[in-house]
């Protein structure tokens, strides 16, 4: 079963849950996980409202129910949850409430941190931005350690953002892979930039070596949030599992069922 566990849909910030089922079957998948943005407390960049599912989740599933009469396709009703140490409790009470099929962990922002957009390190000089990345995989090895999730999202994430490109270390990537192994969490192949400036996949491929010698499967997710990008992001990460010849995990081990 070939399965991308990284999509967003209108209940966040991508695009119409049909129109991604289409991309999706047209891409010759059988599985698509739909998570959409979930974050639970405020935080001071303001995504807690823009991206409300929370509050729309069983407004989704019912869609996603209606959605699995007329397609072979298997949905998850899942989710991406943003990450905040000092959150724990709350991600956990909610996460028991609204069981989804699964959820991927990610770090957006961490401490004074807002990993998502470049502006807040155009000016910093390079100790800054090292101490930027650094806070950041702290927040990354909390979040493995925390058990709450069964993916960790884009695990690189600060290469995305030119000024912190190439702060991430190999000793950062040894750190994530040592946590990882001793967690149930699994990295994920993101292809959520591709075909932008970073221009390749998460975590950085010179990588899976390392990931690999400690052990560590992976799921693949294209972070598409519209039908076009799924489209164009399967070709590339098939290709990309291939050259590599990565381990993927089974479905079964993410779900907790078949
Ligand atoms: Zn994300
Ligand atoms: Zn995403």
């Amino acid at each position: 079963m070939e399965i991308d566990i990284h999509t967003h849909t209108t209940y966040s910030d991508g695009s119409d849950l049909n129109a991604m089922i289409a991309a999706a079957e047209n891409a010759g998948l059988s599985a698509l996980g739909v998570t959409d943005h979930c974050i639970v407390t405020d935080d001071e960049f303001g995504r807690r409202a823009t991206y409300d599912l929370v509050e729309t989740y069983q407004q989704r599933r019912e869609d996603i129910d209606t959605e699995r009469e007329s397609t072979e396709l298997r949905l998850y009703d899942a989710a991406e949850m943003s990450y905040v140490e000092e959150d724990e409790s709350e991600i956990a009470a909610f996460l028991d409430a609204a069981r989804f099929a699964y959820t991927i962990g990610s770090v957006h922002f961490a401490g004074q941190y807002n990993y998502t957009s470049g502006k807040q390190f155009k000016d910093a000089d390079a100790s800054q931005c090292r101490t930027a990345v650094e806070r950041y995989y702290d927040a990354l090895v909390a979040l493995i350690e925390s058990e709450l999730f069964e993916v960790v999202g884009h695990l690189d994430l600060p290469e995305r953002i030119p000024a912190l490109r190439r702060h991430t270390i190999r000793a950062d990537y040894e750190r994530v892979a040592q946590a990882l192994a001793e967690s149930r969490t699994v990295p994920e192949v993101n292809a959520g930039r591709v075909h932008r400036s970073l221009g390749r996949v998460h975590p950085d491929p010179g990588m899976f070596e390392l990931f690999t010698e400690y052990g560590i499967q992976f799921v693949l997710g294209s972070d598409s949030h519209t039908p076009s990008e799924l489209s164009q992001r399967i070709p590339e990460i098939r290709t990309l599992t291939g050259i590599h010849n990565l381990s993927l995990v089974d479905l079964q081990y993410l779900t907790g069922s078949d």
